[in-house]
Order: C-alpha cells, then structure tokens, then sequence
C-alpha cells in the first residue's frame, strides 16, 4: 500500500481535510480570533479534500463522456486498468481505500461511453450518499458533462 501521507502525525493530511479544519489543525490565528476577519485565501493554495474531489469529479466524469462509443479492446483494457492504478494513488488516503473497496465489488464497465459513465455516476453516488449529498440523476450525466443541459442554459 503507498503511503499517502495521513499517517504522518506531525504533518496534517491537507487533501484528505477541509480548508477549515486543516487549518484549525495548524493553528492558524485565523481561526482563534472571531473577531478579526480572515484575509481571503489565496487562489494558488495546494488543494484541500473537497477542492481535490470536485475538480477529480470534473475530471473523471468528463474523461467518461468523451470516452469511445465503441471503445477497442485495448481501449477498454486501459481504462479499466487507469481505474485501479487512480484508486491506489488518490491523494486522499480514507477516500482511496474506500473507492478500492467500492471498485473491487463493482469494477469498471468499460464496454461503451453509456455504461462507463453511467457506472462512473454510480460510483460518485455511492460516496455522495456516505457524506449525506444529494443523489444525482445519472439519465443526465452527459448533459451536466459533455453536452449541456437541455433547456439550452449552457449554450
Ligand atoms: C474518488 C473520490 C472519492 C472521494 N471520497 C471521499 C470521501 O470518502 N470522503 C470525503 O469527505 N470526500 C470524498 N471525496 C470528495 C467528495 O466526493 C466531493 O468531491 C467533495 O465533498 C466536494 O463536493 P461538492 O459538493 O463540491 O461536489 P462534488 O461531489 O465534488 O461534485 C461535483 C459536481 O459533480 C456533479 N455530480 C454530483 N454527483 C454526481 C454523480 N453521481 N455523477 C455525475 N455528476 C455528479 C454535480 O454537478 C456537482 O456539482 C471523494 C472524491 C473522489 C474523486
């Protein structure tokens, strides 16, 4: 198993923690005095948790819809291989082990665009619901992601 860094005690995770609580862990002045205002954070900050998954989301889920229709077999076979090495080396341990966990019981459909995207929709669900987010509609995951939404609001 890799290590990720979460193990390192005197050294916070910060892509496995929130901005705030990161901060918090650090000590920061920010966030002992209330009464002061925070200066704003700058934008060319290393990513904390939620920063790291929404842009890896964008990512993962864009990658599927533009994904071969009819994908070769190498084709397929790569992706399915990308899947578990991505699992094995996202930078949030907790996150990593449980998506290899989530992977190993429902592997990567890699057979068409349609069943890559929709098991990838699947599998960001499954963690939507353990943090308590809304499920999303995957009938619409290539509206939100590669096409845009059909009442031309995108366009
Ligand atoms: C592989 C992975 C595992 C993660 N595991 C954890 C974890 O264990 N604990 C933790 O705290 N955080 C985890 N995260 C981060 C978490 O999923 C969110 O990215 C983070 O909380 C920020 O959430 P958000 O509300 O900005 O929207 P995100 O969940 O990042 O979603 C971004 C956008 O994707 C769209 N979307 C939402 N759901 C779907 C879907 N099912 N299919 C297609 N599009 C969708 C929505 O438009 C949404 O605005 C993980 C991220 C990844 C990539």
């Amino acid at each position: 198993m890799p290590s990720h860094g979460v193990e390192e005690e005197d050294k916070p995770c910060r892509a496995c923690s929130d901005f705030k609580s990161w901060a918090k862990k650090q000590n920061r002045v920010t966030f002992t005095a209330p009464t002061k205002q925070p200066p704003p954070k700058p934008k060319d900050c290393p990513l904390d948790k939620d920063e790291l998954g929404k842009a890896t989301w964008g990512f993962l889920h864009s990658m599927a819809s533009y994904y071969p229709e009819k994908p070769s077999k190498a084709q397929s076979e790569s992706m399915s291989k990308f899947f578990n090495i991505f699992a094995q080396f996202y930078p949030c341990e907790p996150c990593a082990l449980d998506f290899q966990e989530d992977i190993k019981k429902h592997p990567p459909k890699t057979e068409s665009r349609d069943k890559l995207a929709k098991w990838l929709c699947e599998r960001h669900n499954t963690v939507n619901i353990k943090l308590g987010k809304p499920v999303f509609d995957c009938s619409k995951v290539h509206e939100r992601w590669k096409d845009g939404w059909l009442d031309g609001s995108c366009d």
